[in-house]
């Protein structure tokens, strides 16, 4: 065995072990009763043990640095290199506080389900504070210079920082203020009937048709439902999405859209890359552009509908006289609303704004824990200009705390701002986009997304990726200027 196969063959045996993992959560998401929660938590934390101890152990080391001096290739470089970071930051952890942390977020899912049902945010306090300890220790864990914060972002996006960040949403919270005060001043589009009377079995068969014409593979790829959308993958050939089927079908529509979205960027990894380090999205952010674009850029677009709206009439005869036009208004509409994923495009990363800047106060310690919901409202109503009903609809609405995801949030919008980056390129390299969605033929398009971004793994680090493939670092020109245009027309802005 070479120097390089000795590695594979390690990072299979890690692989085995986390996909396991991602298998139980994906059941716990959507098929798990509530009896099985406490076994579950026990489980997941004792296999995020021996994940974590095989990753940790000393020979895991001397393998990467023996395959480091035998790697020449580009895709062997790739591999040390992935394999070392997953390394580097494991050795930083105690064994002790990963299986806490594993079992307090699948304990603290359960809380959070709960909380959220019943509107009771005392119930979920008492696991967040204790996850946010976790926390704390995990990035004091890793080190950090500027802000505790900078260690855990950069999980989920290799060197970004608080201050990026800020500098980011800085951009944007002015421009995204004032367009959507303007859009506030016009008229609204008529979208009752969006709402009410969708057979869930209906909306099942419609999606499932959707993202399959898309191009999702269900013969490498499922759909199911969850009470928060999301996609997970336990092989390149086996990527499983997730929706749900509400009062309004857009939460169908766009959420199975999304993930597949997620779910076209998984299984277009290299099959020979499969179930290593090398396989899989290379970000969080380079994940969510993908996600945006197939939701919104295509999905929310008027020429996408121009091939699917006689199809969801004819699943649905309640919205056969509903014309295309508004439709398309109907689906676009931008108003202030309670919810993240319900928003609309123009309001959605001032949603994003207010977890961030939260969650940067609570790890920091300058926000408690228990005035959380007084701290979001208060946000809420400044940035968007309405207050939460209830702490369902507010600071409860979202799983990722329960989950110990801190650092995430920001990952969305920058997702947001990079879809529009890319989509510009894409768009004049292809020519009429339009035209081909109207045709329904997105071969093209996830052929060019294919070629670009979704071969590529995470072979290339995200800010280099970004780079190769749109010519500039990421910015919000492109979705600032995407949001000025499309919705200027929707609405008749001057
Ligand atoms: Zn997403």
């Amino acid at each position: 065995m070479s120097p390089i196969e000795a590695l594979q063959s390690r990072f299979y045996d890690l692989n085995a072990l986390g996909t396991a993992q991602a298998v139980m959560d994906w059941d716990q998401q959507c098929y798990m009763p509530m009896g099985g929660a406490s076994a579950r938590s026990a489980q997941g934390g004792i296999l995020a043990r021996m994940h974590h101890e095989l990753l940790a152990e000393e020979s895991t080391g001397e393998l990467i640095e023996r395959a480091a001096e035998a790697a020449e290739s580009e895709e062997d470089l790739a591999l040390v290199r992935l394999c070392r970071r997953r390394r580097d930051k494991a050795i930083c952890l105690p064994a002790a506080l990963v299986e806490e942390k594993a079992v307090l977020s699948s304990e603290g899912h359960e809380t959070w389900v709960r909380a959220r049902r019943e509107n009771r945010y005392a119930l979920f306090a008492p696991s967040l504070r204790r996850m946010m300890d976790i926390k704390r220790q995990e990035a004091d864990a890793f080190g950090w210079t500027d802000h505790r914060y900078d260690a855990l972002i950069d999980l989920y996006e290799e060197g970004a920082t608080k201050a990026g960040c800020e500098e980011m949403f800085g951009g944007l919270r002015g421009p995204l203020s004032d367009l959507a005060k303007e859009i506030g001043e016009r008229p609204q589009p008529e979208d009752g009937f969006l709402h009410g009377g969708f057979a869930p079995a209906a909306q099942a068969a419609f999606t499932e048709m959707l993202v399959q014409s898309i191009g999702f593979s269900f013969e490498r790829g499922r759909q199911d439902t969850a009470a928060h959308p999301f996609c997970t993958n336990f092989s390149v050939a086996d990527v499983r999405l997730t929706t749900r089927y509400q009062d309004y079908i857009g939460s169908a529509i766009f959420g199975s859209l999304h993930e597949a979205g997620h779910g076209l960027y998984e299984q277009g990894s290299p099959m020979a890359w499969d179930r290593l380090p090398l396989a899989g999205g290379v970000s969080l952010g380079v994940h969510e552009s993908q996600s945006r674009t197939w939701e919104n850029i295509i999905g929310r677009s008027r020429p996408f509908w121009e091939r699917f709206l006689p199809r969801l009439q004819e699943a649905f005869p309640l919205l056969a006289s509903v014309g295309l036009d508004d439709f398309h208004r109907a689906i676009n509409r931008v108003q202030p609303s309670l919810i993240r994923v319900e928003a609309d495009e123009v309001t959605y990363n001032l949603h994003v704004l207010a977890r961030f800047e939260l969650e940067c106060r609570l790890i920091e310690g300058s926000l408690d824990v228990d005035d959380l919901p007084e701290a979001w409202n208060a946000l809420y109503e400044e940035l968007l200009g309405i207050r939460p009903d209830s702490d369902a609809n507010g600071c409860l609405q979202d799983v990722h705390w329960s989950a110990g995801l801190i650092g995430y949030f920001p990952t969305y919008s920058m997702g947001n701002l990079l879809s529009h980056q890319i989509w510009s390129l894409l768009a004049s390299d292809l020519g009429d986009v339009d035209a081909l969605m109207a045709e329904g033929r997105f071969e093209p398009i996830l052929g060019w997304l294919q070629d670009r971004i979704y071969s590529k793994g995470s072979l290339i680090p995200p800010g280099e990726l970004i780079l190769r493939a749109t010519g500039k670092p990421l910015g919000s020109e492109d979705y600032l200027a995407a949001m000025r245009s499309k919705y200027g027309a929707l609405y008749g802005l001057a």
